[in-house]
Order: C-alpha cells, then sequence, then structure tokens
C-alpha cells in the first residue's frame, strides 16, 4: 500500500523527545526558546511564537490584528476549515474570494472586488506549499489600508522571490501537523518582525500572564504575576519543541527531495493534455507539501472513478483541496458562488508524495495513472509489481 503521505521522523527526532521528558521541564521552557531562535533564523523574520498548532497561530494573528466584531477579511474558501474558522473565533466575517485555476491561491484581482468599508484584513493562503502572490497582496493593503496576514500552514521551507515564506510579512502562521513537510506531532509557529505583536502574542498564548512559569522558577526573589488581558494557553510543550529542532535541521533537504519526485511525477505526465499540473511560476518556490493535479473535462475517468481504481491498486490518494463555504458549518452563513473553487475541488486528485518515497514506489504510481488514463480506462492493475 502507498500512503498519501508520512512524517520524516527518525531515531533523532525520538532521542530529542526523551532527553527532553527525563530533563525535568516537559512543557514551554528552554527547548521552546531554541526553536523559536532558529526557526526565526530559518526564515529570517525577527521573532517567531511557537504555539500549540497553525489554528491557534491563526486565531492569536487576528487578534493581534485588532479584528473584531462585525468587520471582514477576505480569504479564499478553498482551503482548510481553519482558515475561515478562526476569522469567525474573533466574530468577524471572512468573505470568499476566486483563486486562481493554476496555483490553488487566492485571486488578487477577484480579491479587490470584494473589498468593502468593513474589510480589516487579507488572509492569503500558501496553499499546499505553493506561495501566494504576496506582493499583489501588499499592494492591495497599503492601497486600502488593511492588514495582511498570512496562512502558512503548509509553506515551511517554500520561498517567494528569494525569501523564505515567513519572512515578508507581520503575521505568518505556520503548522507541524504530521500532514505537513516537518511536524512535532502537533504544532505551530507564528513568525513576526513587529516588537508590540511580539510581545503580545507571547502573553496572549499564556493566559496573559505577566511574568511566565519559567522566570519566576528561576527568580532567586518570590514574584507574582498579573493576567493583564484575556489569555489562552495555546503553549507548545519543550517535547514537541525538541522535536522541531530536529525537524528544522533536516527541512531544506526534506523539500528538496519533495521537489525531486514532484519532478519526477511532471515529466511523467507533462504530455498529457487532459490533465493540468502544478507549476512554479518564475520566483516561486514550493515545497510541494502536496502534489495536486487538476482533471479537464477530456480526462478519460471522472475523478472519484480514478481514486478507487488507484485506491483498488493499493494506491492512496486524496480529493482536491476543500471548500469552506460548503461544509454543514458555513451553512446559512455566507451565500457565495465561486465557481472556480467548486470545480477544482472535485476535480483535483492529490497524489502520493512523502520522504523517502523510492524509485519502485514512484514508478508503480506512475504506471499506474498512466495505465488507468492513457493504456486502458479499464484495465485492473496488478499489484504483485511492487512486491
Ligand atoms: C493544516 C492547515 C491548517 C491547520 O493547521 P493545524 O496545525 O492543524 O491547526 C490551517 N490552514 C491550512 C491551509 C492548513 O493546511
Amino acid at each position: 500500500m502507498i500512503p498519501i503521505a508520512k512524517p520524516y521522523l527518525t531515531q533523532e527526532e525520538a532521542q530529542a523527545a526523551y532527553n527532553t521528558i527525563l530533563s525535568g521541564w516537559i512543557t514551554q521552557g528552554p527547548k521552546v526558546e531554541e526553536f523559536e531562535k532558529q526557526f526565526a533564523a530559518y526564515t529570517g523574520a525577527k521573532y517567531a511564537i511557537a504555539v500549540s498548532n497553525c489554528t491557534t497561530a491563526l486565531h492569536l494573528a487576528m487578534i493581534v490584528a485588532e479584528i473584531g466584531t462585525d468587520d471582514e477579511v477576505i480569504c479564499p474558501s478553498l482551503s482548510y476549515i481553519a482558515t475561515s474558522n478562526a476569522i469567525r473565533y474573533v466574530g468577524a466575517k471572512p468573505v470568499f474570494a476566486e483563486v486562481q485555476p493554476g496555483n490553488y491561491n487566492l485571486d488578487p484581482v477577484d480579491a479587490e472586488k470584494r473589498i468593502t468599508s468593513k474589510t480589516k484584513a487579507i488572509l492569503i493562503v500558501h496553499q499546499i506549499g505553493m506561495p501566494a502572490d504576496i506582493d499583489a497582496f501588499k499592494q492591495l493593503c497599503v492601497k486600502y489600508d488593511l492588514k495582511l496576514i498570512e496562512d502558512a500552514a503548509c509553506a515551511a521551507g517554500s520561498a517567494y522571490k528569494g525569501e523564505r515564506i515567513g519572512f515578508h510579512s507581520s503575521l505568518v502562521c505556520f503548522s507541524f501537523h504530521p500532514r505537513k513537510v516537518i511536524s512535532t506531532g502537533e504544532g505551530g509557529m507564528i513568525t513576526t518582525n513587529r516588537d508590540d505583536y511580539y510581545q503580545r502574542l507571547k502573553l496572549l498564548r499564556q493566559h496573559g500572564m505577566s511574568i511566565n512559569d519559567r522566570t519566576r522558577h528561576e527568580n532567586a526573589k518570590v514574584i507574582f504575576e498579573d493576567h493583564v488581558e484575556l489569555g489562552y494557553n495555546y503553549r507548545m510543550t519543550d517535547i514537541q519543541a525538541a522535536i522541531g529542532i530536529k525537524q528544522l535541521e533536516k527541512l531544506d533537504w526534506i523539500v528538496k527531495e519533495r521537489r525531486k519526485i514532484a519532478e519526477i511525477y511532471y515529466n511523467a505526465f507533462k504530455h498529457l493534455n487532459f490533465i493540468q499540473l502544478p507549476f512554479e511560476k518564475n520566483e516561486y518556490y514550493s515545497n510541494y507539501q502536496s502534489y495536486s493535479i487538476y482533471l479537464k473535462k477530456n480526462c478519460p475517468l471522472k475523478r472519484n472513478e480514478l481514486m478507487q481504481k488507484l485506491l483498488d491498486a493499493g494506491i492512496a490518494t486524496r480529493r482536491g483541496i476543500m471548500n469552506s463555504h460548503r461544509e454543514t458549518a458555513y451553512q446559512g452563513l455566507i451565500d457565495v458562488n465561486l465557481p472556480v473553487s467548486e470545480d477544482l475541488q472535485d476535480n483535483s486528485i492529490l497524489l502520493p508524495l512523502y520522504v523517502p518515497m523510492d524509485k519502485k514506489e514512484t514508478d508503480y504510481v506512475i504506471d499506474a495513472f498512466l495505465r488507468l488514463l492513457v493504456v486502458k480506462p479499464h484495465y485492473t492493475l496488478d499489484l504483485t509489481v511492487l512486491k
């Protein structure tokens, strides 16, 4: 069976977690601080703040950007639901805009049309690791006096115009869920260049506490904390951070390996006129968190049929990225027509991509895909090939 994804974790990560468990300090402490410093250095951002996951990172980003009740935030519907949920957590309204069919990312032209007097921010998503057009959105934000927030859940290790994601704006949110390119089990990070955001994010993730428990622990004098505003417990543990430090060391290598597999797929399928493959525009650098193929109208098999036949052959795939506005939790809330986003969800398929994925495995996926779509759409595949 070929899975859709696998985290790349080794003995090193296990050892790091082991050492931390026996160190006597297991929740947010020295390892979190070290991970933050290294992540900030990696992205080129001034600061990084570790949190429990990317959903809580996005929630805190909304708060420090001062998004509140009745405000509107423009974002794609074609994303994981956590993107738009974060806007709802602060009582604001997600305003869904269309994406560009070639790269699944928010379309700046359509986004501009949806700006109203209530719009406070644009939340862009670097979908499945492909950078969005950050400069176009920066310009829009300057023109209309809006905040820019980046959902970079999938984009650790991706780059835009020569700089790694995390560097370009003042609120960039990352995820370390096992489905992303590096993982701490659960985990998130916010990068920022602003001192005021940094200070407030540190407070908010830890109950709004003026003095953290580590400072109290290390102080020779008795000191008392105050809770200066309504905060949350969105801390990352030191066990997770210890794993994250090891993962971060491997990130560039993992991205290079993922890009090699993406290139193998690209070369194997580029001659097919009934599919649209992911492609990078000049100066865009994707970590290929997922490899999504769009099936055009003339594709010999419908998407679900193709998925089933691949599964029958031992290959796990996933449907295209979801649309939040189609989910039950959004019914009656937002009435919107997004034909491009819906078409992409219905007719895209994600192929397996993980590290290490050996030649036998990529060959098998490619062979199955080509046999099903080119040689004989109703062919039953021979599972013994892999053995
Ligand atoms: C995975 C993902 C999230 C949520 O990340 P968690 O760390 O699981 O909370 C948010 N946005 C996007 C685009 C994602 O892919």
